[in-house]
């Protein structure tokens, strides 16, 4: 019998994790990227035996596949997708792909905010517990490909909406929504309501059996709940108002409380992750922690003693009596605005990048508040000019890391805080957040 085909759009960590596994369920793979494919993976698709191709989408190749898996990055607006669409061939994402060659449980993360932080929290948190417990998503390792090579009881899954806009049968043993807030609206019609749909699809096929926690503080998420109905077993958590079953914050303590007998408090002043929106993270994952059992002690421990994400609120150093600190991972408004709330006054904010819309509204009385300088790093900043004009004595433009690290040093005194936090994507001046990052570690250490 001829084999049947999967055809994979997208040769990064998802499409030649999914090809790796896709190969050893027997499937015939063709793997195909609109753009470059980066020598790794040609490495590892030459070593499987896969065809590929790169910088084309041949259509009669990918059109006789009986299922297509599709990179994240790929809007459905790409022409290929509106003709497998148009032939009915089923997109789905490589999670959807994966979860069904392995029985183990999944925690699925998602949120415009914090993913990252909480998904690296809870399976610290799980390590530390002795579960055997992997990490993939939107994060290390593909899922596919761990799926194919490991042998898991649990995955702690980093998810976008971009992945679940593919995921139809998946189902979360536990889900976790942070928050909504506007971000990527090119994909959804600048429709929030649709974007907001999307981030719900985490909660899909659940039953009473699973769990849905969510941030009982954030209004579209409370919105789309009207809208939404959600099957599963429910925990919120508030920072703002005490919850029954779930976690909330009392004073400076964290409380946890999924069964009555067995409550977890913690002192927010013990979390190492520090921040307002940190304690919204820590709580998620402690809720993700009682649900399995784990043992307050280990939860308390692990929450105490997580290292700095790199890249999200890294502390760097401090130089002459100033700390400076990288919030690269920051590309839009919403996570500088708690970037900004966490760090005290006075601050020196590295601001700019790539624009993608934003409306710098919501940072003005903070900036106010905090800010003595604004250091604009980008190609265009008339748009920062514009929004802090009257609120900020000092902003100047700069088109380097180094030039805006030195200038910032300059401009900052004794007790200060120098905070890379630049609300914008990084493609004008570098790489990735990651290359931005470290090129602001690299330039403070130069101080
Ligand atoms: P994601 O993976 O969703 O992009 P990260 O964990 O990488 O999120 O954090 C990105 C930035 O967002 C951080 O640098 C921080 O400033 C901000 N942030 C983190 N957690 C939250 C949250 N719960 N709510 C709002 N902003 C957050």
């Amino acid at each position: 019998m001829e084999k049947k085909r999967i055809a994979i759009l997208g040769a990064g960590e998802s499409g030649v994790g999914a090809a790796i596994l896709a190969r050893k369920q027997g499937f015939d793979v063709f793997v195909s990227d609109f753009g470059a494919i980066a020598d790794r993976y040609k490495n590892t698709l030459d070593e499987l035996g896969v065809t590929y191709e790169e910088k084309q989408h041949t259509a009669e190749e990918i059109l006789v596949a009986v299922e297509v898996i599709k990179s994240p990055g790929i809007p459905d607006t790409a022409p290929i997708i509106v003709a497998l669409k148009k032939k009915n061939i089923p997109v789905i994402s490589e999670i959807e792909f994966a979860k069904r060659y392995t029985s183990a449980k999944t925690i699925c993360i998602t949120g415009s905010n914090g993913k990252t932080t909480t998904t690296m929290l809870t399976y610290h948190i799980l390590k530390k517990a002795g579960l055997n417990v992997g990490l993939a998503g939107n994060i290390g390792h593909s899922f596919a490909a761990q799926v194919a090579t490991e042998n898991f009881d649990w995955y702690v899954l980093e998810i976008s909406s971009f992945m679940l806009d593919d995921m139809f049968e998946f189902r979360a043993d536990i889900a976790v929504l942070l928050n909504i807030t506007p971000d990527h609206l090119d994909r959804y019609d600048y429709k929030m309501s649709n974007y907001a749909a999307s981030k719900m699809r985490v909660a899909q096929n659940q039953t009473q059996a699973q769990y849905f926690i969510y941030c009982a503080d954030d209004e579209e998420t409370l919105k789309a709940l009207k809208t939404t109905t959600i099957n599963a077993t429910m925990y919120p958590f508030s920072i703002r108002k005490k919850v029954e079953k779930g976690a909330y914050l009392e004073g400076n303590t964290i409380h946890i409380n999924i069964n009555q007998e067995e409550q977890l408090t913690m002192s927010i002043s013990e979390l190492a992750l520090q921040g307002k929106h940190n304690t919204y993270n820590s709580m998620a994952s402690g809720i993700v922690a009682r649900v399995l059992d784990i043992r307050n002690e280990t939860i308390r421990e692990g929450m105490g003693d997580i290292k700095n994400i790199e890249h999200r609120l890294e502390f760097v150093a401090k130089i002459s009596g100033v700390d400076y600190i990288n919030d690269s991972k920051a590309t839009n408004v919403n996570s500088t605005w708690y970037a900004l709330e966490s760090v005290p006054a006075k601050v020196v904010l590295i601001l700019g990048g790539v624009d993608k819309g934003n409306d710098y509204d919501m940072l003005r009385s903070l900036v106010k508040s905090k800010v003595k300088a604004i250091v604009c790093l980008g190609k265009d900043t008339k748009r920062i000019h514009d929004a802090f004009e009257d609120d900020v004595e000092v902003i100047v433009n700069t088109f380097s890391m180094h030039e805006a690290v030195q200038l910032s040093y300059h401009l900052a005194k004794k007790g200060d805080t120098v905070l890379l936090s630049p609300a914008c994507a990084s493609f004008d001046l570098f790489k990735n957040y990651e290359d931005r990052g470290n090129q602001f570690k690299a330039a403070v250490k130069e101080l």
